[in-house]
């Protein structure tokens, strides 16, 4: 490519469909913590591809995985069996103490096969009359941009004009259990929630509250399902946002990291009993399972086997807060945090979420808002102690802190 980083993005606005709102910045190459514009301007990736990038761009042992699986087998689809797919799912269940995986590709088929497997369960186990399964969810929650699962998005900008929506959704507040308590009956077939909300603005709930809705489902014989597409593999210092607790759902919904940020990758991992209700048939995908994914997948799984990638989340973790800790009251107004992720409220005063990210690509970070004047920080888990402490005071130059 010739063409300066101004005219790529002159180009993109006529060819694309303008369902994003890029930073500008035209990113050419990258490794590790670090990209590369256009021009060979370098940039610390305080982002990581919402969290697909944990390992960092490139891993040396995630790109030589894909390597060797490119040099063998690529695709088969699931009409045969492939040799990497029996080792990815035995990686998984040890990975998350559950039985089962349904390969998927992206996280919001993820979610969707979430959904399939949580009414088929309910019907063929739990003995629901026939399409009247429900599905309790929570308040500004995010599990991606399908028909389906936007319908139950309480955010006007991603739900509304793509109706109409699928029935068959309670939507309760987040963090509040009383209100799933009041939500479930005799129609339940799950709660689906994250057990830290991204998109929301990396929203902690309180202690005890996977436990209570652990707890509740088990009560109400209905399913469990926690979305750790983005809280999950390490992100927040273990291996699983639910481990904080010691809690484990009944259902897994993996995505983003898992494929390495090399190739999209996700999982519904399950107990036998659950996913044991679906047959030859009845639900599938092409590329769902193919051995370059798996092969990846299995690599991603290697990595968070040594443990290294959780302890660095939650050693880095503590510098994180605190460097933020140091901000508040000038020009952070409050943030949460786990592990090597937060969300940072800045004072609006100072700058919009996106006039903010903007300042700090010119200063060579890049981050993304997310509604209004939040910032939400997830570097890649290879991040050393000193690229975060730049990170953060570049923010802190930003902020005007001085
Ligand atoms: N679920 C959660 C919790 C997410 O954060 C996301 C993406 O941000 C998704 C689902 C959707 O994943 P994808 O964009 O791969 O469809």
């Amino acid at each position: 490519e010739t063409r300066s980083s101004a005219e790529l993005i002159k180009a993109e606005s006529g060819v694309l469909a303008h369902n994003y709102h890029p930073l500008p910045v035209v990113v050419a190459g990258a490794r590790g913590v670090w990209m590369e514009d256009v021009e060979g301007r370098r940039y610390l990736d305080m982002l990581a591809g919402y969290s697909a990038l944990n390992f960092g761009h490139r891993h040396p042992a995630l790109v030589e995985a894909a390597h060797r699986q490119l040099d063998e087998l690529t695709l088969t689809s699931r009409a045969f069996h492939n040799a990497r797919l029996a080792s990815f799912a035995e990686g998984l269940a040890e990975l998350t103490g559950l039985d089962m995986t349904l390969p998927m590709n992206t996280g919001a088929e993820a979610v969707e096969s979430g959904i399939k497997v949580a009414r088929k369960w309910a019907y063929d186990v739990k003995g629901v009359a026939p399409d009247q399964a429900t599905i309790v969810v929570a308040a500004d929650n995010f599990h991606g941009r399908t028909t389906t699962v936007v319908g139950f998005s309480t955010d006007p900008v991603a739900r509304e004009g793509f109706g109409p929506y699928a029935p068959g959704f309670r939507v309760v507040p987040f963090n509040d259990l009383a209100a799933i308590e009041a939500a479930v009956d005799e129609t339940t077939a799950a709660v689906l929630i994250e057990p830290i909300q991204g998109e929301a603005g990396v929203i902690i709930p309180d202690d005890g509250y996977l436990t209570g809705v652990r707890e509740l489902t088990r009560r109400a014989n209905a399913l469990f399902i926690a979305d750790e597409i983005q809280s999950g593999l390490g992100r927040t210092g273990t291996t699983l946002a639910v481990d904080h607790e010691g809690v484990r759902p009944d259902v897994l919904l993996l995505g983003k990291a898992l494929g390495g940020g090399i190739v999209p990758v996700s999982a519904v991992v399950a107990r036998r009993d659950v996913l044991g209700v679906l047959h030859p048939g009845q639900h599938g995908s092409t590329f769902g399972g193919n051995p370059l994914a798996a092969a990846v997948g299995s690599a991603v799984i290697d990595l968070l086997r040594t443990g290294e990638f959780q302890r660095r989340a939650t050693e880095l973790g503590v510098v994180l807060r605190e460097g933020l800790a140091a901000l508040t009251g000038r020009g952070v107004v409050s943030f949460r945090s786990r592990g090597l992720w937060a969300g940072v409220d800045v004072d609006p005063a100072i700058g919009t979420g996106r006039e903010i990210s903007e300042r700090l690509m010119e200063e060579g970070v890049l981050v993304k808002d997310t509604h209004g004047s939040t910032l939400r920080l997830a570097p890649p888990l290879t991040i050393t102690r000193e690229e975060l402490e730049w990170a953060l005071s570049r923010l802190g130059a930003v902020l005007g802190a001085g």
